[in-house]
């Protein structure tokens, strides 16, 4: 399982390389893999999808959508994709919790709080509430990364300020992450780590395959493993087991580092090539 964004890209481009898409078709010959992203499903499809579809060729194609499945909204909608319609459908979705507060009353709210930074992604996502900052959508040689995070944590900042004034306990009810890009509010039970649970769970019930309690077979692999990132909950180590090509978690041996031949940390997408070349033998 894939995060996207910093995993399967490099640290802030949309695509990824043709090298990386090479490894991800080699590896969805033989097991099945998942992305597992913060984007919603059109955009997961209009940024990665093209980019997929465009390299892989079409004898190679129905064995690579057979063994791909798509994580979307940060852990809280699954989607096996059908080679025969070319679309997505749908396994399982989380539920936003009302008792915090009602979603489109809370993106209104939250819409004008980070006003300064950025703004509320309305009309795309199902479940979760996510924010980009002003600059999240200029084309990529306009883009400063540097400034894209910057903004970003900025964001975090003043929604966390924004739910501890709603809700003293909103930890139980939703979980917030920073993906570097934009922050996004994922219902508690409806996180990263709930993904690879409900991935493997399928995998158990449609292809026949079988894990330990934790799922352990599972490798998870991401950027944000931080306890602001959004990656904080995929890469704790509950389920699967992880590895990072980003930050490191405090006073925590996982997830793992990517090292490469001489030991070195391997970041962003040349470390989950590496892994990936690793798997594959
Ligand atoms: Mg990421």
């Amino acid at each position: 399982m894939f995060d996207f964004d910093g995993t399967v890209t490099a640290d802030g481009v949309y695509r990824p390389t043709h090298e990386m898409v090479d490894a991800l078709v080699a590896l969805a010959h033989k097991m099945p893999i998942a992305f597992c992203t913060g984007r919603q499903l059109e955009s997961f499809e209009k940024r990665a999808m093209t980019a997929i579809v465009e390299e892989v060729s079409p004898e190679e194609r129905a064995k690579f959508f057979e063994n791909f499945y798509l994580i979307a909204e940060n852990g809280s909608i699954g989607y096996d994709y059908n080679p025969e319609k070319e679309e997505f459908e749908e396994f399982y979705r989380s539920k936003w919790p009302d008792e915090l507060m009602a979603r489109d009353e809370i993106m209104t709210k939250l819409h004008e709080a980070v006003s300064e930074f950025g703004d509320v992604c309305y009309d795309a996502h199902r479940v979760v509430v996510v924010m980009r900052t002003n600059m999240t959508d200029l084309a990529q040689d306009a883009r400063d990364i540097g400034e894209i995070n910057r903004l970003s944590r900025e964001i975090y900042r003043v929604v966390l300020e924004f739910l501890e004034d709603l809700n003293p306990n909103y930890r139980d009810l939703v979980h917030v992450g920073d993906s570097g890009i934009g922050v996004v509010i994922s219902p508690a039970d409806g996180d990263k780590d709930n993904g690879i649970k409900q991935f493997g769970r399928y995998l158990v019930e449609n292809r026949g395959l079988s894990f330990d309690k934790t799922f352990s077979e599972i490798f998870v692999v991401g950027d944000r493993p931080d306890k602001n990132g959004n990656d904080h909950y995929f890469l704790m180590g509950k389920y699967g087991s992880p590895y990072t090509v980003g930050t490191l978690v405090d006073g925590s041996d996982l997830p793992k580092p990517v090292l490469g031949e001489d030991g070195q940390r391997l970041m962003h997408d040349k470390g989950t090539i590496h892994l990936i070349r690793s798997v594959i033998g």
